[in-house]
């Protein structure tokens, strides 16, 4: 099933031809209304090849237009507003027209229909709740498709034990981390999520590896896809899995994206590795233009075996501002999870700790064994080995004790940095 096939699988003259006009009327459109276009963009843009002579919006200049200087509505306008949890100082504002919302409303029923959701199915929404566009993104794509949805919110895993039980959900959404958190707490209470029935999973929010969705399709008996936004474009809904998981399909006929050199900021190629940018098509209350999202990935336009005719982007190495810098070589949490989950005999949980107080920073990784019997000096061999095969560093490892590394209840901490600053 494919939620609007008029959309999805238009042909790619139309496509570009839809692409060109909505980027001409988004370019006026921000021109017109935001001071801060209207001093940056020199010319009007009338083509897609046009692009590049955009200038790039970064996180920065949401933060420095702090709350609504990037808004092109008047307040009055908005029906709903959002902000980023902004751990580094002030949040990221976030603002929504009665069009906005019906656009990600639109785009999350059909990222959530090629996972697998179909009207009369029953959702159970395990994102958070709240000013994060997780919960509210997923829950309005889920009402829109017409499934029952349930607004668990993240937390107090017993309940979500319970209501699984007894709701039997068909779909399930969460941040993967989580995802993993109540099956395992589960299993301990002596349940079996993957006898739960639970038909397909929706996970998104934080960079996850092959070997995570592994560990998600072993423990709930499903079939896991990912999901990718971010509540600069529109949140959730930006790209999603089809049955091929072959990459995730852009509704590209509202988010425009692009692959540039994180260094440069030249266009890259199809196919060739960089920093994903992303122009809105659509949105009136903050249109972005040329939005940097810092996710490092590749794009592809070959067609896909589902029929659908959308650019898809490769699943996130990372961030661009996740990657460590350790002694001179550049890290990506997720190629130190994919080298980690690989090894037999560990839980799907660790911890990078990178103490950053002596001139060469140390990194010492904190694993869990899974419980039975294990020779901790071989297992602790076997990690430092694939580790520094993988990433080309020694890193000390750490075998903690059972369900000692703090699990996720919403977006997982997997790298902990220590300075001289507390
Ligand atoms: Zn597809």
């Amino acid at each position: 099933m494919i939620w609007n096939v008029d959309a999805e699988t238009m042909g790619t003259g139309e496509r570009r031809a839809l692409q060109s006009q909505r980027l001409a009327e988004t370019v006026r459109w921000t021109t017109e209304r935001v001071e801060f276009y209207r001093r940056r963009v020199q010319k009007p843009v009338a083509r897609l090849e046009d692009l590049a002579t955009l200038p790039f919006t970064r996180k920065s200049d949401l933060r420095e237009h702090y709350p609504f200087g990037l808004f092109a509505v008047p307040r009055t306008e908005l029906v709903r507003i959002h902000a980023s949890s902004g751990t580094k100082g002030k949040p990221t504002v976030v603002g929504y027209t009665r069009a906005d919302l019906d656009i990600w409303r639109e785009v999350m029923a059909r990222i959530m229909v090629a996972a697998g959701a179909r009207p009369g199915h029953t959702l159970h929404n395990a994102y958070g709740y709240g000013l994060f566009t997780g919960g509210l993104g997923f829950h309005d794509g889920g009402e829109r498709i017409g499934m029952a949805v349930v607004p668990v919110s993240s937390g107090n895993t017993a309940r979500h034990h319970l209501l699984l039980q007894d709701f039997r959900p068909e779909g399930l959404a969460a941040t993967p981390s989580f995802a993993l958190h109540i099956a395992e707490s589960f299993a301990a209470a002596g349940g079996a999520p993957d006898s739960l029935g639970v038909r397909y999973g929706m996970f998104g929010a934080e960079p996850w590896t092959e070997a995570i969705r592994a560990a998600l399709e072993r423990a709930w008996g499903c079939p896991a896809y990912d999901v990718y936004g971010l509540s600069e474009i529109t949140g959730p809904g930006v790209a999603g899995e089809c049955e091929a998981r072959d990459g995730l399909h852009v509704t590209d006929d509202h988010f425009l994206p692009e692959i540039v050199d994180p260094e440069t900021g030249a266009p890259c190629g199809d196919g060739v590795q960089g920093e994903l940018v992303l122009t809105t098509l659509t949105k009136r209350a903050l249109p972005m233009l040329r939005y940097r999202t810092g996710d490092i990935t590749a794009l592809t336009s070959a067609p896909c075996r589902c029929g659908r005719t959308s650019a898809r982007i490769a699943r996130l190495k990372g961030r661009a501002d996740d990657m460590l810098v350790i002694k001179g070589v550049n890290v990506y949490p997720s190629e130190v999870e994919a080298a980690l989950l690989a090894v037999e005999g560990l839980e799907p949980h660790y911890q990078l700790v990178v103490d950053r107080r002596a001139t060469l920073a140390r990194v010492e990784i904190h694993v869990e064994p899974s419980g039975g019997a294990h020779d901790a000096d071989a297992l602790r061999t076997l990690i430092t080995d694939r580790l520094r095969t993988a990433i080309g560093l020694s890193v000390d490892v750490h075998l903690a004790a059972p369900m000692s590394i703090p699990r996720s209840e919403g977006k997982a901490v997997r790298v902990r940095l220590i300075d001289s600053s507390p």
